[in-house]
């Protein structure tokens, strides 16, 4: 089932054979509560815990292809949520970083990377508008929820040369790409229309 949805992505456009093969390897069932196992290989988004979504694995694959990831790099996710992005981008030997706002689904994810073996260097409860300074610079930042602006910190932890990927928007999201050329400059490409659940900012 895993090599067809892997040709179902190849079908709508996907062609990084890295990110292909962790579609191929990683068992996207064991991210969703029980009651959607039997749908874990067809292309859609599905609810998990705290009213939030497990991406579609085209959105998965479109973002993760935009960040061009090669080994060893520093990659900050913002919102864990089941934890298959991140698993995505471990299985292609990035060093991750990711956030998750909503306690209940940052408890559960931390508990199933555990049981799975997944080990990203950090899994952070907190607010991703702020980025992690503390880490910071990044290769590549993905942001997993809608955003209604880009958040500025984002752009500024960003390596010379490294790769921001953010759907931008309200109601519906503009999938954005941002590339930093120098301390000052940022080249821009945008990419499509998608839909995300909110990125939420945190007013304490
Ligand atoms: N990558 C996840 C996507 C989950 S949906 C997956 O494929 O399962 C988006 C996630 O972003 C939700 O879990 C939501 O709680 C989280 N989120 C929203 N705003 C956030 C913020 N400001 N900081 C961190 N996470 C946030």
């Amino acid at each position: 089932m895993r090599n067809k949805l892997a040709e179902i992505l190849i079908a709508k456009g996907i062609k990084n054979e890295n990110v292909l093969n962790a579609v191929r390897k990683i068992p996207r069932h064991l991210f969703m509560d029980s009651s959607f196992e039997g749908h874990a290989y067809q292309d859609k988004a599905f609810p998990i815990a705290a009213d939030q979504t497990i991406s579609q694995p085209y959105t998965v694959a479109f973002q993760t292809e935009l960040l061009e990831i090669n080994p060893g790099q520093k990659i900050l996710e913002i919102g864990t949520g089941s934890g298959y992005q991140t698993a995505v981008l471990l299985q292609l030997r990035a060093k991750v970083f990711t956030i998750e706002r909503q306690l209940e689904l940052f408890k559960k994810t931390s508990l199933f990377f555990k049981k799975m073996g997944y080990r990203p260097k950090k899994a952070i409860f907190g607010d991703g508008y702020k980025g992690l300074p503390e880490e910071a610079p990044f290769d590549g930042i993905i942001v997993t929820a809608g955003a209604p602006e880009v958040p500025k910190p984002l752009l500024a932890q960003l390596k010379i040369g490294g790769r921001l990927v953010i759907p931008v928007g309200v109601d519906e999201q503009i999938m954005t790409l941002f590339v930093r050329k120098s301390a000052t400059e940022f080249e821009k490409k945008e990419l499509g229309s998608f839909r995300f659940v909110p990125l939420l900012e945190n007013k304490n």
